[in-house]
């Protein structure tokens, strides 16, 4: 059916014409003589009033027994509406019931609704405001990505969902095994897949597959599903996430910090540019200030610092953190809080980490105890990116995948990759959900995805 969206009609009023509305009922007033009914067909945040006569064919058999959540079809004409909030409204010629919701059953009342709650309604959770915007949210986020992206020459690389490479994922990683070796009762031990004669496991990362491409497009980037089986618990940990990865050649460390800071900029001015209705939402409801938080981002420099500063910076706060900081200990979330929050109060590159506490692929220092790696550190989350440049040169990467103890007859690929027309390359990974977790001020990540999936939880 072709329907008129909400988004245009309040946008754009063309008041004196004939519009149609298909939506679901938010609420239903009862006046003397016609009811008001407040429509809401998810194209925006708004609401339309429409303005239902008792002289309407079905009014008493129908439309005064509609209750939150019906699906109705609405036409009628558009008029500047009296009312305070709106400028337009709708004057019904006709209303048509689709579907009834049974008030008794109905679990989303007017009232407000815990999260928490809302999490166990996946499949309804989408109809209250909140939740309805953060998915306009991030899909303009995910389409400002591709548009970021594109413009810029870089080309989308569709990376593999199952996986034969486990060499990040070391104990989370799903493994991927056939109905039939279910069936017949064990999956090898060994966790080889019968299918591919090999083990295979959910991505944990499109990575190294976009390294193979960079070696040949220059600039790629892969934006997809993402697996990890870690057990955490946090408000910043999903088992099913989105990760955004770019990769690029003939790039070094401070080219990479240089897109990334680029791109998050470009992506916050997006959102607060084309998003204004939900931002205005979540900056009074979910987090005060929001705005004013992301603007201050958009407007300055991303601080730079090292990994060894960082320490520095950490050890001489007096803070007692839960975790005692120590050089060579990776930073948990306290310690990143902490440094972008407090210390430097801005979003926060930490560089050049120790060898000791990063993959086997980021570049190897002068030092050489460190590597070029970067995260990126904002308020609220801690690490919304995790880079670096990566190791180029084919002996000391074939000697970190030593110490590693990592098959090197399984990564010969990657290794090739140096072997031949090797080039210095970087390139960085941005969880999609963290990345709405701060434009929403959502504060559990869970809310940021339509259907999360944590230890213990995936319902539909
Ligand atoms: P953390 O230390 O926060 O667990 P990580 O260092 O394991 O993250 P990376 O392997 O560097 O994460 O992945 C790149 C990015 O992907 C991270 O910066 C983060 O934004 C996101 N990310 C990683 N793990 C998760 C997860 N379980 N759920 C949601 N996002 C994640
Ligand atoms: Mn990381």
């Amino acid at each position: 059916m072709k329907s008129d969206h909400i988004k245009t009609l309040v946008q754009d009023p063309a008041v004196g014409s004939g519009v149609t509305v298909a939506g679901w009922l938010r609420t239903r007033r009862d006046s003397s003589g016609f009811s008001f009914l407040e429509v809401n067909d998810g194209s925006c945040l708004a609401n339309i009033q429409v303005i239902a006569d008792k002289n309407l064919a079905n009014y008493e058999s129908e439309i005064k027994k509609l209750t939150t959540g019906c699906s109705i079809v609405v036409r009628g004409e558009l008029k500047e509406s009296p009312a305070k909030g709106q400028r337009v409204e709708i004057l019904a010629d006709s209303i048509e019931v689709v579907g009834w919701a049974d008030p008794e059953h109905y679990p989303l009342q007017k009232k407000r609704h815990s999260f928490e709650f809302l999490r166990e309604i996946a499949h309804l959770r989408p109809r209250t405001n909140a939740l309805g915007g953060v998915a306009r949210v991030r899909s303009r986020l995910s389409y400002a990505i591709h548009e970021f992206f594109q413009r810029q020459g870089f080309h989308q690389i569709h990376t593999p969902v199952i996986t034969t490479s486990d060499c990040e994922g070391a104990g989370e990683m799903f493994q991927v095994v056939t109905e039939q070796e279910l069936n017949e009762g064990s999956p090898q031990s060994d966790g080889i897949n019968s299918f591919f004669g090999r083990r295979a496991g959910l991505t944990v990362s499109g990575q190294l597959q976009a390294e193979v491409f960079a070696q040949a497009l220059g600039s790629v980037y892969t934006f997809g599903p993402t697996f990890r089986a870690e057990n955490s618990h946090t408000s910043r940990h999903l088992a099913e996430f989105w990760m955004l990865e770019p990769e690029m050649a003939f790039c070094n460390l401070d080219c990479n910090m240089d897109l990334a800071e680029e791109m998050l900029k470009y992506l916050l001015k997006d959102v607060v540019e084309h998003c204004q209705e939900d931002m205005a939402l979540f900056d009074k409801f979910i987090e005060k200030g929001l705005i004013d938080k992301l603007r201050h981002v958009i407007d300055n420099d991303f601080v730079r610092v090292s990994y060894s500063d960082a320490v520095e910076e950490l050890l001489k706060s007096g803070r007692r953190f839960e975790f005692p900081v120590s050089w060579g200990v990776d930073l948990q979330s306290e310690h990143e809080r902490y440094l972008t929050e407090e210390a430097y109060r801005l979003p926060l590159i930490v560089t050049d980490y120790p060898a000791s506490i990063k993959p086997f692929y980021m570049r190897v220092n002068d030092d050489p105890t460190t590597v070029a790696a970067m995260d990126i550190l904002v308020a609220g989350i801690g690490e919304i990116v995790g880079g670096s440049q990566r190791e180029e040169r084919h002996d000391v990467l074939l000697g970190r995948m030593q110490e590693a103890g990592i098959d090197e007859e399984e990564y010969q690929w990657y290794l090739d990759l140096r072997r031949y027309g090797t080039t210095p390359h970087s390139g960085f990974g941005l969880g999609f959900e963290r990345l709405v977790q701060f434009v929403t001020g959502m504060h559990n990540i869970r809310e940021t995805i339509p259907f999360p999936r944590t230890p213990g939880f995936a319902p539909c």
